[in-house]
Order: structure tokens, then C-alpha cells, then sequence
């Protein structure tokens, strides 16, 4: 690629992918129902994140489609409803098995539009199929309770689904964000209309035709496709929407609880992170090292979870940046759709501005940058590139170590004891991840106690698991999209009072007293 020309072209491939999961020649818009349907507001292009270069251009859905979509979900969530419990986990089991059987076409589809490289993409399409079965499992066990109440009560509990809930999700994983957020939602019982980002809507919808395939009754996965002030507010207004899971940054989070808030509805907020990546002078280092770079480059360091500071221990600290910044050196980037490919481009051009603004930033406040920090030579200048980046000399104040990059960029901060490092990583506004290398088992649990986090790994980075609960501290949101805390927070629990006993002044139990 030394010529600058990114072979083979993304729009080409995005295309070839998109008519063989949805339709020869079919334009992106919203699904509802069993089809696309076009939406009425302003154009959304798409553009190839390796080269600058535009997709394809789709119209944001609207308000008039949202409104469709919703009455859609709401008819879907009626459709759900008169399955067996039994037949709505066959119905899961069977759509993983369609996203497994398209995993080829879905990858290309996902790494042509979000920059992600396609190794990246295709581990994501089998944690998907995966996500799919795990939940298959959890629909026919949704057991209520009985209560022995003080009175002539026989009082059971019923965990019953909200009926239609929006997902809102962002452009760094959608299809693996899609699949993490539906999957509980429709194993719950309840219908899901997914707002998927502006940028990246194409993975999404090709998720909802293999749902239809797979025999999910129709409207039961709706995808309404659009910007988030115009589409995705107008499905918040929507009255068959019941709750709302949002996933994406504090700012976005912000609008939708307000939303969410003034029409009483529960929201769920997975926002953003700033998460510690705490490495001890005892810890097996060249593990550390890789640990540190899989923390922060993975993605393109465009994951919520992102070990974006590192807090190493003062007399391993120059040690630990010279190998980090040599590792990350090494890192092969490339087009995302070459399976040798380790890191893509930024995926946007937004993003890109903002990340590179950030570096700027970094270094006029005094970090030092011990490599990365340009474009790489050799990839296309209309690209979003930027080498893997490791600023050393940070402070733990600067806006480079408070701030979300969310992109290739490491701060590396040095400390001396446990309590100093405990202090650093709990001094952002956000705890949504984090992680300590050590060898010392009784530091491990003292910092994995003490760190403010929704997840904390001890001498690993980056393993999460749709059984386990993922969710954050502060700003980084509320609530848990996964594990048995989703199944609570995607259900209501009814209470229902049945009359056992003859005489109605025994029944009432609390009431009139018996004469
Ligand atoms: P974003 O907040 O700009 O957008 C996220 C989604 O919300 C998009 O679909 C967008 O269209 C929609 N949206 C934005 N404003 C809205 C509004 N007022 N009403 C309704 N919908 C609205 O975030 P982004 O730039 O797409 O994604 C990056 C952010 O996502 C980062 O902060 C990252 O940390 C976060 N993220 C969090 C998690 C997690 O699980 N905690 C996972 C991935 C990404």
C-alpha cells in the first residue's frame, strides 16, 4: 500500500455484502415490519473510514417513521407475547445460527463502513451468534415467586417484560453492541426497536432480515436507522416505547435520561470511560506490556472499556513506556478489510478531529510523546489515521488523563504506593473499567475492592461476557445491560393477591376488624 491506494474499495465490498444479506440493490432505511422502509429527513452519508471516500448516502428516518416503527414493535411485542417461552429461546437459538452461517458477509459489511479491521469484525459476528444462544437458554426460566404473606393470601410474583424498549447504540462496535443489547431485551419477552448510529446502520439491519429468517415474528426487531436529535428523540416520544438502554457518550446520556425522565420511563446509560490500567513493580511486566497495548489499541482504542491510562509504578515506569511505545510501533496497520490487519483507521472524520485536537492538547499541557502522534506514512491522507500513540509525563489533572479520546491514545502517569495509585484511578468523573498487574494475591483484591468500577480485571484486560454484569460507576452510567441484571432490568414484577379464605373479615386480613 506504499502507492496510498487502499485495495479492495470499501464502498464496493459494503455493497457486494449489503445486497447479499438484505436484498440485490436494496437502499438502506429502516426495518419494519418484514422490509426497508425509506425515511423523510436529511441525507447520512457514509464514508469509507480507510480512504475519506464516500459509501453511500441513505435519508435519517424522521419523525413519521419512527412513529410506524414504533406501532410496528408494539403489534411485534403482541406477536412475542402469544409464543410459548419455549419457542421464543428456539427462535434466539435459531437466529445466532443464521449470524453464524453469515458471519463472512456480515464482517466485510461491518469493517467496509466502521474502519474495524475484518479479524476484528469476524470474532465479533461469533460473539453475536454466541449472545444469541446464551440468551436462547434464559426465556423459559423467567420463574416468579410466592410470598407467605400474614393473611389468607396466596401471593405470587410475575417478572413481566416492559413491552417495547429502544436500544440506542453508537458507531464503535454495532453489530456486537446490537447483539449485546437485543438479545436480553427479546429473551425478557419484550420487542426491541434498535437506534443504531447514523454512521454505521448497515450491520443492524441486516441483523433484523436474519431475525425475520430465523423466525422472530415480525416487528419483534425493529431498526430505525438516523441522527439522534431528530430520529432518536422522536422514537423517545414514542408512547409504545416502555424504557430505553443507550449506549454511547455522557453527553448523549444526558439528553436521553432527561427524555426518558420526563415520560417516566426507566433508562438504562452505558456511556463512557476513562478506565486505570494499574501496573506494580511486581507484576509479570512483558505480560503488563501486552496488556497494556491490547487495553488501549484494540479497536483503535474506540472501545468503552479502554485501558486509556496507565498508571505504572515510578521504578518500572521509563522501562514500561519504552516497551509499550516499541510494541505499539509494531502494530500493523492497514485496510480494514486486509485479514492481516491489526488496527484501522479512526472511524470517522469527526472522531478524527477530536482525537487528533486531543493529542494537540496533551502535548501543549507538557506529556511527552514517546511514539505515535501522526498520520502513518503510506495510507491515504483523505483517511482517519493515526499511528497508536503513547504520551509519557502525564498528569493525572491534564485534560489528556480526565477526558474520553476514545481513540489510539495512551497516557502513561507514574505513582509510587498502592494508595497513591488506588487515588489516581479514582480521580476522573467516570468508572466503567480497570485493571491491576501484580503478583502480590492480597494487592490484587485490596485494589480490585478499592478502584470505582463497574469491571476490574486482575492481570488480564478486556474479557466481558453477556453472562456477566457490564455497566458503570458515575459517569460512566447506571444500570447493567448483561448477565441476570439485565433479565431484572429489562422485567417488572407483579404482584397478584389471590383470596383464599371464605370470610371476607379474615380475608382483608389488615382491613375492618371482625365484630
Ligand atoms: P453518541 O452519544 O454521540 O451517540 C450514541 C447514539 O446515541 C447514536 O446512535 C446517536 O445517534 C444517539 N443519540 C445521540 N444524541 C441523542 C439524543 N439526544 N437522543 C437520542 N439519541 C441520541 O456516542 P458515539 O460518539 O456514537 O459513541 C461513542 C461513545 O459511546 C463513547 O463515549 C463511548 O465510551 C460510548 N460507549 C459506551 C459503551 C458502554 O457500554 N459503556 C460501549 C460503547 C461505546
Amino acid at each position: 500500500m506504499s502507492d496510498g491506494v487502499m485495495r479492495p474499495s470499501s464502498a464496493e465490498a459494503a455493497r457486494a455484502a449489503f445486497d447479499a444479506l438484505v436484498g440485490e440493490g436494496a437502499q438502506p432505511g429502516s426495518w419494519v415490519g418484514a422490509g426497508l422502509v425509506r425515511g423523510s429527513g436529511d441525507p447520512v452519508t457514509l464514508t469509507d473510514p480507510a480512504t475519506g471516500e464516500a459509501i453511500l448516502a441513505y435519508p435519517d428516518a424522521g419523525e413519521g417513521v419512527a412513529a410506524r416503527a414504533a406501532e410496528a414493535a408494539g403489534k411485534g411485542f403482541r406477536a412475542w407475547s402469544s409464543l410459548t417461552a419455549a419457542a421464543r429461546g428456539r427462535a434466539l437459538w435459531a437466529w445466532g445460527e443464521r449470524v453464524a452461517g453469515a458471519s463472512e458477509p456480515l464482517a466485510r459489511l461491518e469493517a467496509s463502513v466502521s474502519g474495524k479491521p475484518v479479524r476484528d469484525c469476524l470474532r465479533e459476528v461469533a460473539a453475536v451468534a454466541d449472545m444469541l444462544r446464551y440468551w436462547a437458554g434464559w426465556t423459559d426460566k423467567l420463574e416468579g415467586r410466592v410470598i407467605p404473606v400474614p393473611t389468607t393470601h396466596h401471593v405470587t410474583v410475575r417478572h413481566e417484560p416492559y413491552g417495547v424498549i429502544l436500544a440506542i447504540t453508537p458507531w464503535n462496535a454495532p453489530l456486537f453492541t446490537a447483539g449485546w443489547n437485543v438479545a436480553p431485551i427479546l429473551a425478557a419477552g419484550n420487542a426491541c426497536i434498535l437506534k443504531p448510529s447514523e454512521l454505521t446502520p448497515l450491520t443492524s439491519l441486516a441483523f433484523a432480515k436474519l431475525a425475520l429468517e430465523a423466525g422472530v415474528p415480525e416487528g419483534v426487531v425493529t431498526v430505525v436507522p438516523g441522527f439522534g436529535a431528530t430520529t432518536g428523540a422522536a422514537l423517545l416520544r414514542c408512547p409504545e416505547v416502555a424504557q430505553v438502554v443507550f449506549v454511547g457518550s455522557p453527553e448523549g446520556g444526558a439528553a436521553v435520561g432527561a427524555a426518558a425522565a420526563a415520560r417516566g420511563i426507566p433508562a438504562v446509560l452505558e456511556l463512557g470511560g476513562k478506565s486505570a490500567n494499574i501496573v506494580f513493580e511486581d507484576a509479570d511486566l512483558s505480560r503488563a506490556v501486552l496488556g497494556a497495548q491490547s487495553a488501549i489499541f484494540a479497536g483503535c482504542g474506540q472501545s468503552c472499556v479502554a485501558g486509556s491510562r496507565l498508571l505504572v509504578q515510578r521504578t518500572v515506569h521509563e522501562r514500561l513506556v519504552a516497551e509499550v511505545a516499541s510494541g505499539a510501533a509494531r502494530i500493523r496497520l492497514g485496510h480494514p478489510l486486509d485479514p492481516d490487519t491489526e488496527m484501522g483507521p479512526i472511524a470517522n472524520a469527526r472522531q478524527h478531529a477530536k482525537v487528533t485536537a486531543m493529542v494537540a492538547q496533551g502535548l501543549a499541557d507538557g506529556a511527552r510523546l514517546a511514539t505515535g502522534g501522526n498520520a502513518p506514512a503510506g495510507l491515504p491522507r483523505e483517511g482517519f489515521w493515526l499511528s497508536p500513540t503513547l504520551l509519557a509525563d502525564v498528569g493525572n489533572s491534564m485534560t489528556i488523563a480526565q477526558e474520553e479520546v476514545f481513540g489510539p491514545v495512551l497516557a502513561a502517569i507514574p505513582f509510587d504506593t498502592e494508595e497513591e495509585a488506588i487515588t489516581l484511578a479514582n480521580a476522573t468523573r467516570f468508572g466503567l473499567a480497570g485493571a491491576v498487574w501484580t503478583r502480590d494475591v492480597g494487592r490484587a483484591h485490596r485494589v480490585a475492592a478499592a478502584v470505582r468500577a463497574g469491571t476490574f480485571w486482575v492481570n488480564g484486560y478486556r474479557t466481558i461476557h453477556v453472562s456477566v454484569p457490564f455497566g458503570g460507576f458515575g459517569a460512566s452510567g447506571h444500570g447493567r445491560s448483561s448477565g441476570t441484571e439485565a433479565l431484572a432490568a429489562y422485567t417488572r414484577s407483579k404482584a397478584i393477591w389471590v383470596e383464599t379464605a371464605a370470610d371476607p373479615a379474615v380475608a382483608f386480613g389488615y382491613g375492618p376488624a371482625k365484630a
